[in-house]
């Protein structure tokens, strides 16, 4: 998607361990404007799906999947994390290593919000190794819900999780693909 790709390159900072800060308009500073344009894509995208939930995790994928639910005129659930392992309650529950914090924590969602009647697209703002994506795809199959794909901001190519899913048949949506990164230069997938 071409004006994610130009702010990507205008106010994208590359910070070591392959981590892009793109915190003045995606996830922290959001681009109101953006962020709804990348909804109606990925709307485009999935239409069709019969997608009745949109499913993320706190906090920054938050944002985009509130626009995406939006669009699809349906709820949102964001997945929570919590940092110990003993959690209690009616909800699925499952580990997930954090790519930015390279630490262990698990995501839960409340059995309440997500059951086997959901047709779920999961959001999220970024693609690395796929670990979030994974969690997020394990919770909707406790509940029994069918994955209907995966929409994402901005996936970095040059890692694994991507096309790790999609050969496991997964239809993942990236509207940016970087294809490579360094302190000065960023390429992306056409
Ligand atoms: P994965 O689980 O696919 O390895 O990483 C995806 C998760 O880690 C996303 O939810 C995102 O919050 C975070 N993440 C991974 N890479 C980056 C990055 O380069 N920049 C930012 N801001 N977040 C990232």
């Amino acid at each position: 998607m071409k004006i994610l790709e130009d702010k990507i390159l205008a106010h994208g900072r590359v910070l070591p361990g392959h981590v892009l800060k793109v915190d003045s308009f995606l996830n922290h500073q959001i681009d109101v404007k953006l962020l709804k344009a990348m909804a109606d894509e990925l709307y485009k995208e999935f239409e069709g799906a019969g997608v009745n939930k949109i499913l993320t995790v706190e906090a920054s994928g938050i944002a985009i999947a509130t626009m995406v639910a939006d669009r699809f005129d349906c709820p949102l659930v964001f997945a929570k994390k919590h940092k110990t392992s003993n959690v209690v309650g009616d909800v699925y529950s499952v580990p997930v290593h954090s790519y930015t914090h390279n630490r262990d924590y698990n995501i839960i969602v409340s059995k309440n919000f997500l059951t086997k009647e959901d047709k779920v697209l999961i959001i999220d703002d970024f693609l690395a190794n796929g670990c979030a994506l994974r969690g997020l795809i394990n919770l909707v199959e406790q509940a029994g819900g069918e994955v209907k794909g995966c929409g994402i901001a901005i996936e970095k190519g040059f890692q694994e999780g991507g096309a790790s899913l999609r050969k496991d048949g997964y239809k993942v949506c990236s509207l940016a693909i970087v294809e490579n990164m360094t302190d000065n230069s960023l390429t992306f997938r056409k």
